[in-house]
C-alpha cells in the first residue's frame, strides 16, 4: 500500500491531524511534537489519543512521523545548549509512548565548527543517553543538506553516529529528498547509484522513512530551501520515481513542501498517486 501524507500542524491534537490527514486523501502525517523554537509540550491529553485511535482505524492511518523541534542542537559546543537538547529529546520520547509505536525524526544536530568528529560522537553520547531498549519508538536520523556545519549532510556522517548508539534495535533514518539533493545526492539522474550509497554505508534496512520535497537549488547547493512538487529542480517525474523505486515503494512519504493550506497538499497528494506505477 502506497502510504503519504504531510506536515500538519498539532495545535488541534492528535484526533484533528488524522481528520486533516483524511480529508486531503493521505494515510499518514508528520508534525512538530513543539513549537519548532523548543518551547514547552502540551500535555498529551488520553482522550484526544482514544478518539485519534478510532479514526485512524477508519480511516487506514497505521502510522505517523513526529517530528522534534529543529532548533535542538545535541552537537553544540555550549553545555546549557546540549542539556536543552537532552531534556527535550527525552521528554518527547517519553511522551510518544502515549501513542506507542511510531516514528520519531530529529536532525542530528550542527558542529558549530567543532569540526564533525566531535559532532558525530556528541550527537551519538546525547542519544545513548535518550534512548532506552524499553521504548516502543523508532527514532530517526534525518539525512541534511551539509548547510553550515549540519551533521548529516552525507550517509557516511550518519553512519558514524548510528554506529555508535547503544541501543540498536530503535534507530533508522529518514531520507528528505531535497535534502539529498542539496548534499551532492543526485536523485534525478543516479538513484539506483545513491541507493547503493546509501546501502553501502547506512544500510537500507535503516531507512524507515522519506521527506518528498522538491528542491528550489541545484545538486550539490547545500540550501535547504524546499519547493512544491514538479516546481523545483528535482522535479515531478524523479520525485515520482522515488515514489515507486522498490526499495522505497512501502516506505511512508511526507510531503513538507511550501503550500497556504491542506488543499496543496491534497492536490500533490492527488497527482502522485495519479501518476504512480
Ligand atoms: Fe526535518
Ligand atoms: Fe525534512
Ligand atoms: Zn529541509
Amino acid at each position: 500500500m502506497f502510504t503519504i501524507g504531510s506536515h500538519l500542524s498539532s495545535a488541534k491534537g492528535y484526533r484533528q491531524m488524522a481528520a486533516d490527514a483524511a480529508s486531503m486523501g493521505a494515510n499518514t502525517f508528520q508534525f512538530f511534537t513543539r513549537n519548532p523554537r523548543g518551547g514547552k509540550a502540551k500535555a498529551i491529553d488520553p482522550d484526544d489519543v482514544c478518539a485519534f485511535h478510532e479514526l485512524a482505524a477508519q480511516a487506514g492511518i497505521e502510522r505517523f512521523l513526529a517530528h522534534a523541534p529543529y532548533t535542538l542542537n545535541p552537537a553544540a559546543k555550549k553545555p546549557e545548549t546540549r542539556q536543552f537538547a537532552l531534556e527535550v529529546l527525552s521528554d518527547d520520547l517519553a511522551r510518544m509512548e502515549a501513542t506507542s509505536g511510531q516514528m520519531y525524526n530529529m536532525h542530528p544536530g550542527c558542529h558549530v565548527r567543532q569540526g564533525a568528529d566531535v559532532g558525530v560522537d556528541l550527537i551519538a553520547d546525547a542519544l545513548n543517553q535518550v534512548l532506552s531498549e524499553e521504548q516502543s519508538t523508532t527514532l530517526l536520523l534525518e539525512t541534511m543538506a551539509g548547510k553550515g556545519t549540519e551533521i548529516g549532510g552525507t550517509f557516511d556522517e550518519l553512519a558514524r553516529i548510528i554506529e555508535r548508539i547503544e541501543v540498536q534495535d530503535h534507530v533508522g533514518v529518514c531520507l528528505d529528498t531535497c535534502h539529498v539533493w542539496d548534499g551532492g545526492y543526485d536523485i534525478a539522474n543516479r538513484l539506483d547509484e545513491v541507493l547503493d550509497e546509501f546501502a553501502d554505508t547506512i544500510g537500507l534496512d535503516r531507512l524507515r522513512a522519506i521527506h518528498l520535497n522538491d528542491s528550489k537549488n541545484p545538486c550539490g547547493a547545500h540550501k535547504d530551501r524546499h519547493a512544491r512538487i514538479g516546481e523545483g529542480e528535482i522535479g515531478f517525474e524523479a520525485l515520482v520515481a522515488v515514489t515507486e523505486h522498490p526499495a522505497l515503494r512501502d516506505l511512508p512519504f511526507f510531503l513538507e513542501t511550501p503550500q497556504d493550506d491542506l488543499s496543496g497538499w491534497a492536490a500533490e497528494i492527488a497527482a502522485i498517486k495519479a501518476a504512480r506505477r
